[in-house]
């Protein structure tokens, strides 16, 4: 009895993905964890990084910024500020983005710049990552 799992991946915008999956990898906070289907119910936070998942032999990346993964009854829902599919995101501008990040952190400002500019730069890193598989 090999049942699938649901995935959808939900931002503020827009439904970035709805599909029928074998399996799925999560960039958790505490380390990456994996999803089969009849996983027990679960909530985890995630961190910015590259969520995968296998459908018909096939795997894809999906940029997420962080966010939240709920599984319950074989759906794994992902609710994050930011999320692309590896095909849509544009490496260049990532790119742009991980210099900007990167000159604002040698300025040091201030905290609230600094640590802002590392979730910038984190997100341009984890981008260009996704976007080159
Ligand atoms: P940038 O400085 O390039 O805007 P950012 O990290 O500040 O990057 P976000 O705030 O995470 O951007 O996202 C804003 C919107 O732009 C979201 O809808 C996100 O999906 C989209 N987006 C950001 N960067 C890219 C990219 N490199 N390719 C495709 N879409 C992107």
């Amino acid at each position: 009895m090999d049942k699938s799992l649901q995935l959808e991946i939900v931002t503020p915008d827009k439904v970035v993905l709805s599909e029928a999956v074998d399996y799925v990898g999560a960039p958790g906070f505490e380390g990456e964890f994996g999803i089969l289907p009849n996983h027990i119910p679960f909530l985890a936070a995630l961190r910015i990084g590259t969520l995968y998942f296998k459908a018909n032999g096939k795997t894809s990346n999906v940029f997420v910024s962080g966010g939240f993964a709920e599984i319950s009854d074989n759906k794994v829902s992902i609710l994050a500020e930011s999320a692309e599919r590896a095909e849509d995101i544009d490496v260049e501008r990532a790119r742009k983005a991980k210099e900007r990040a990167e000159a604002r952190i040698a300025q040091e400002r201030d905290r609230i710049d600094y640590a802002r500019a590392q979730a910038a730069l984190q997100r341009a890193i984890e981008r260009i990552n996704a976007g080159n598989h």
